[in-house]
């Protein structure tokens, strides 16, 4: 969901799921972007040097949308 790897076959299947990927775990964002679960804006996450290292490792594993 935050960095659009197709790492689950199904949006059912990832559904409460933590991405393999960038560890985002799926979630219903509120209205400003935040995610309760994560305890993070998904804006400001995928800025994180966290999330761009990762989705760099992954880049040649998996399929982005
Ligand atoms: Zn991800």
């Amino acid at each position: 969901m935050a960095c659009h790897y197709i790492v689950y076959e199904s949006s059912e299947e990832s559904f409460y799921e933590i991405c393999l990927v960038c560890h985002w775990q799926t979630d219903s964002l509120s209205k400003n972007g935040y995610s309760n679960i994560n305890k993070v804006y998904l804006k400001i996450y995928k800025c994180s040097d966290f999330f761009k290292s990762q989705v760099d490792k992954y880049s040649d594993m998996y399929k982005r949308i």
